[in-house]
């Protein structure tokens, strides 16, 4: 155990952020989590970090405020931590975010103060986002077995074997044996990756059309200068990095304006601590102009409506159904884990790099690029068994691009 947790240490701070001699390392932990942050920023110095920022959080502390704290908190988010994360974001420091939320920690709080709380946080790190697209930084996020965590993945387990099953899990979507192979692993992988978006890119598909028997029967109008990505990112200072360990996807991004159909989701979606089930998008010409679902319905609209662009997709992802996370047919409540198990969709904001020379456009030439924009960025799984994808050409071809919820090359 103590060997695969140094191992993930190791990938997560090497392979994930990629750490760099003289560089600075901001890691975001749960508190309970500490030890595991310890084996991280000894990682970070060992590498020659020169300084690790430690940034605790507290599931307790976090729901306590939204339950107790005065109601005018809500609408604030303080200049001087904008300004934290953009100090530390302009001078190019690594940001690696280790996540062990429990998926339940804000079920029956006040929705209303959760989504004034976005806004105003997603007001003042506009500047931070900025830089984020401009790969200005890397940064990274790896998840970590705890207790509440692991009971709502295995509720039929004791917390302890929760906890450990769920270690198992993480290890096993990370390829993490214990045995020092993990950062070779990922970058095989990496490189298996990288292929499937070259094909992709190749093709430079105009549009694809999704079926299932699950009812999604949707087309999705790619941006016209999209680019695919996958396995991993490169900052402006041509530092590599992997932002999600593990990752399966390929992804880019859709036309604003470009998608009509219906789209059913495949996995339930956890959202500030409730599940919402059985998603059901109806979309016309790119707005969502109906949401359902047989659980959390109300949620999910909130979700939607943060502001103009929650309305509208920002992310085409292909994941095939034969992946590690998938087979391991667990349900995590976890984005990280539960997007790498099949294809999905984001609504929100789109990502830069996913249109030729986003990195370096502005917000407005972002949008002439065709492509959305919003605060929020939410992933819902909509990958089958059973799940068809067919590309279209600009000049006409048809293209099976996935085949039973594989990819058909
Ligand atoms: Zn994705
Ligand atoms: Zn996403």
């Amino acid at each position: 155990m103590e060997k695969k947790l140094k191992e993930y240490a190791k990938l997560l701070v090497e392979v994930g952020v990629n750490i760099q001699k003289g560089q600075t390392l901001l890691l975001f932990a749960p508190v309970d989590q500490a030890p595991f942050a310890r084996m991280c920023a000894d990682v970070a110095y060992e590498n020659g970090c020169r300084e690790v920022v430690m940034m605790w959080s507290d599931d307790h502390m976090t729901r306590a405020k939204y339950l107790f704290a005065d109601d005018a908190v809500f609408d604030e988010f303080p200049q001087f931590r904008a300004d934290l994360y953009t100090h530390y974001a302009k001078e190019g420091a690594a940001f690696l975010h280790l996540i062990c939320d429990d998926p339940e920690n804000l079920l029956g709080v006040d929705s209303g103060r959760i989504l004034r709380s976005h806004k105003a946080s997603g007001e003042k790190l506009k500047e931070y986002r900025r830089f984020q697209d401009q790969n200005v930084f890397p940064w990274g996020i790896g998840a970590l077995s705890g207790p509440k965590w692991a009971k709502k993945v295995f509720p039929g387990l004791c917390e302890e074997d929760a906890v450990k099953a769920l270690w198992d899990k993480i290890f096993m979507a990370c390829r993490v044996k214990g045995d020092g192979t993990a950062v070779e692993a990922w970058k095989q992988h990496a490189k298996n990756l990288r292929e499937h978006v070259r094909i992709l890119n190749e093709y430079h598909f105009e549009k694809l059309h999704y079926e299932n028997a699950l009812g999604t029967d949707l087309w999705v109008e790619l941006a016209d200068t999209h680019v695919w990505e996958a396995g991993g990112d490169r900052t402006a200072q041509g530092q590599d990095y992997m932002p999600n360990i593990p990752t399966e996807e390929c992804f880019t991004a859709n036309k604003k304006t470009g998608i009509n159909g219906v789209v059913c989701a495949a996995l339930p979606l956890c959202r500030d601590g409730n599940v919402i089930e059985n998603i059901r998008f109806t979309m016309k010409d790119g707005k969502i102009i109906k949401a359902e679902a047989t659980k959390g319905e109300d949620v999910l609209k909130a979700a939607i409506s943060v502001d103009e662009g929650a309305s509208y997709f920002g992310e085409v992802a292909l994941v095939p159904y034969d992946s590690p996370i998938s087979n391991s047919k667990t349900l995590y409540y976890e984005t990280l884990f539960d997007e790498n198990a099949a294809c999905h969709f984001a609504f929100g904001k789109a990502y830069a790099s996913n249109v030729e020379g986003g990195a370096n456009m502005t917000k407005e030439e972002l949008l002439q690029a065709g492509i959305n924009d919003s605060i929020t960025h939410v992933d819902f799984m909509v990958g089958t068994a059973d799940l068809k994808v067919t590309g279209y050409t600009h000049d006409g071809r048809e293209i099976p691009v996935f085949i039973d919820g594989n990819f058909a090359f």
